[in-house]
């Protein structure tokens, strides 16, 4: 159970929702003014599909250039999923409440700072080095 009210969990959605439009406006508006044919064709696909897609979309073309658009919107994505799931806010490691202080500068956070901290430091020691 998270320790987030419904009004809050509905502020979090809102934000989360329009930080979506915006991205999705982004990716739209940066494929448009590409000089590639095939991005330009794309971008008219972009507003129209459904929301997951969109990320599915770009990695089909291999429009690498808006990964980062491209991540944040997945990012995006996957906490309205989850609040939808009722599982928002809460950890995905140790699966305490994230402070709301860290939910309203980072509301796509799916860990707690501490388990966010040793997730990085994880993912580093495994990085392998060639
Ligand atoms: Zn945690």
């Amino acid at each position: 159970m998270s320790a987030l009210s419904q009004a809050e969990i509905q502020k979090f959605k809102k934000q989360l929702r329009d930080r979506g439009t915006d991205l999705r406006e982004a990716i739209h508006a940066s494929l448009l003014n590409s000089d590639n044919k095939t991005y330009s064709e794309v971008a008219g696909r972009v507003l129209d599909i459904g929301e997951q897609s969109v990320v599915d979309l770009l990695a089909d073309f291999h429009i690498i250039e808006l990964e980062k658009e491209a991540a944040e919107f997945a990012d995006v994505e996957a906490a309205l999923a989850r609040i939808a799931a009722g599982t928002f806010g809460q950890c995905a490691g140790c699966k305490a409440d994230i402070a709301i202080e860290r939910l309203r500068i980072y509301p796509t956070a799916k860990r707690c700072t501490e388990c966010q901290t040793r997730h990085e430091r994880m993912a580093k020691d495994m990085t392998p080095s060639l």
